[in-house]
């Protein structure tokens, strides 16, 4: 990366400062001041020296995070249109307000991930038989149940389950009815 993209983000300016032998970094997003060891190591300067990220290890793991799930996103969308759904609306916006919705758990069994799992985008009603990928079809499941469930109905897979909770279950309904009712459709659903 080139010394000119690496000064095009952030909102604030990165400055130095040394106080009694220690140096200062404002960092570029945050725009708090810290220590320069609250900033990430990068590479070298031109005389030899450690150099450090602009944006602090707090900044720089938020943004990292928010740069992997657009791309589990991005992932999400071409596998769809390679599977034939050449226009997919979907947003990772819209992903998100599901994700917030359903409290970060597996929409069906109701658990939250452990450290390096991540929610799937699971289609209620299954690709194969039909299901677009709109925000009323695709919910949060953890890769067990998504896989469980495969092509499956989902409410016959669902109450097949050892996990099986009605009160879950009508949290997925209430969300598909949120969501036509916002989108102005008209409600196929019971
Ligand atoms: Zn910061
Ligand atoms: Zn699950």
């Amino acid at each position: 990366m080139s010394r000119k993209t690496k000064r095009m983000y952030g909102t604030h300016e990165s400055t130095d400062e040394i106080i009694d032998g220690v140096v200062y970094r404002t960092c570029r997003f945050c725009g708090q001041t810290k220590p320069l060891h609250e900033f990430s190591r990068n590479g070298y300067n031109d005389d030899g020296s450690q150099a450090y990220r602009h944006d602090c290890k707090v900044c720089y793991n938020v943004r990292r995070k928010e740069n992997k799930a657009k791309k589990s996103h991005s992932d999400f969308i071409g596998s769809m249109k390679r599977r034939g759904e050449p226009n997919v609306a979907y947003t990772h916006q819209e992903w998100k307000e599901a994700v917030i919705f359903f409290g970060g758990e597996c929409c069906y069994c109701g658990r939250t991930m452990r450290k390096g799992e991540r929610l799937t985008r699971d289609h209620l009603e299954p690709v194969s038989i039909g299901g677009c990928s709109t925000q009323d079809n695709i919910v949060p499941a953890c890769s067990s149940c998504n896989s469980s469930k495969g092509a499956s109905e989902w409410r016959e897979w669902y109450m097949k389950q050892p996990f099986f909770s009605q009160e879950r279950m009508n949290k997925i309904f209430k969300w598909r009815s949120i969501i036509r009712q916002l989108a102005g459709g008209t409600s196929h659903e019971p």
